[in-house]
């Protein structure tokens, strides 16, 4: 009974350290999902089950550190999984070097060259078969030291044999599973981020597409007008130079999206704020016309600060964005900007359909969206990401059917080069 309590006890750790890892992975951001990570997840695993042993007699010890050993193989490159297994050797010799170390060499041994072997093969299998695959490798190897043990006259109990190997198979399929669910949402979480952006971008496409088409109309009309005689000279340059600011505002339009459109580089910069966001603005202006929302501005000329101007308008026009579609029978939408002291503070507020402070609350969180299909609810998760990381911090105030306000600051002598 101890031992069945022994090991549930083990198991029961492993999926802690599972669980606090990923909250970590989570809180380091993407990079952090390196195989390094995660071989150092597998070692602590193994020392923990080790440090938890049911000690049978002097020489043997059993517990579950074959659980991550198997998945450490499996999981991990090639070259990390052998390390794993050495790196397991070196601190089962710690707890003793006598039969129960050579017989951990010798069966972990004979199980890593096999995983590593099938280590491709197993990469190819769906989740359920991948799960079904660690188990019968963990059973196999349990099998191989129940007959060692029998042979070296280490036998173990009846009742001892068959917690170990229930125990250790159905640790490694609840681990290998709990690993896959977690890589499954990792994968997905970075493509729904990937294509945030490329939404935006094509979300955008359409309406200057839309946008460029009138001044293309009003030239093509100028252009027929001066090609009737029946106009004087002066009202031909007239038209001449109207088809020519209409033709520069078409440049204008697509040069400000192609600037938003490809992708950048983080650059560390003084970002003048009234610069930047009007340059945003322009960007939004064909979407903000569609859903008939008038934008008013109000920028003050001095505030800026530093960062990257690239990202910085990502997350503005994330805002933007949320503004226009929190007003789909159109609004107004005042874009206000300046300097406080030291912080640069961006508003952003509109007249549209507003939060309850529960939703309000939720902001930046991933998926959080009131917008079914249509929304990600990633925007804002990215945007408040920026923010911080650019040292700002956001204040949202809504009311319901009467709008939402959200106030940006930014300290004006922010960050460190390349700190995000
Ligand atoms: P998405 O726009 O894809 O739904 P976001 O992260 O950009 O995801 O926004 C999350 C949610 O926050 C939205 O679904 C919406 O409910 C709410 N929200 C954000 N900005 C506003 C706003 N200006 N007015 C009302 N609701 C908003
Ligand atoms: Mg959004």
């Amino acid at each position: 009974m101890e031992i069945i309590k022994q090991m549930i006890f083990n198991l029961a750790l492993l999926l802690v350290i599972l669980f606090l890892f990923q909250i970590y992975q989570e809180s380091k951001g993407e990079k952090s999902n390196s195989h390094k990570n995660v071989f150092w997840y597998f070692l602590i695993s193994i020392v923990v089950s080790l440090l938890l042993s049911n000690i049978i007699n002097l020489h043997m010890r059993y517990d579950l550190r074959v659980v991550p050993l198997i998945l450490g193989c499996l999981y991990l490159p090639r070259k990390l999984g052998a390390r794993l297994f050495i790196y397991s050797i070196i601190i089962r010799a710690l707890f003793g070097i006598n039969f129960g170390f050579f017989l951990s060499i010798f069966i972990y041994g004979v199980q890593t060259i096999c995983l590593l072997l099938i280590h491709n093969y197993f990469h190819t299998l769906k989740t359920k078969k991948k799960i079904f695959f660690s188990v019968i490798i963990s059973i196999l190897s349990s099998i191989l030291f129940i007959i060692i043990t029998k042979v070296f006259n280490q036998s173990l109990t009846l009742s001892q044999w068959s917690i170990y190997i229930l125990s250790t198979s159905i640790g490694t399929g609840i681990m290998c599973a709990a690993f896959e669910f977690y890589n499954r949402n990792y994968a997905m979480r970075e493509k729904i981020i990937k294509s945030e952006k490329i939404e935006a971008v094509s979300h955008l496409a359409a309406s200057i597409s839309h946008e460029v088409r009138n001044p293309l109309t009003s030239i093509k009309g100028f252009l027929q007008l001066i090609s009737d005689d029946d106009f004087s000279k002066e009202k031909k340059d007239e038209f001449i130079k109207i088809a020519l600011s209409e033709i520069h505002r078409a440049e204008q339009i697509i040069n400000d999206y192609l600037t938003f459109a490809k992708p950048s580089l983080v650059s560390y910069e003084k970002i003048k704020i009234h610069e930047h966001l009007t340059k945003t603005i322009n960007i939004i202006q064909p979407l903000a016309i569609m859903s008939s929302v008038r934008i008013r501005k109000k920028l003050d000329t001095n505030a800026y600060f530093f960062g990257d101007f690239s990202t910085f308008q990502q997350c503005i026009i994330n805002f933007l964005k949320n503004s226009i579609d929190a007003m789909p029978n159109g609004g107004i939408l005042h874009v206000e900007s300046y300097l406080d002291d030291e912080i640069a503070v961006i508003i952003i507020k509109d007249t549209g359909i507003g939060m309850t402070s529960e939703q309000a609350r939720k902001l930046g969180e991933p998926y959080f969206s009131t917008k079914g299909t249509k929304g990600t609810g990633l925007g804002l998760m990215v945007s408040y990401g920026i923010i911080r990381s650019m040292k700002g911090v956001i204040e949202v105030e809504s009311k319901i059917d009467k709008g939402t306000t959200f106030t940006i600051k930014f300290p004006v002598t922010s960050i460190n080069e390349g700190s995000y």
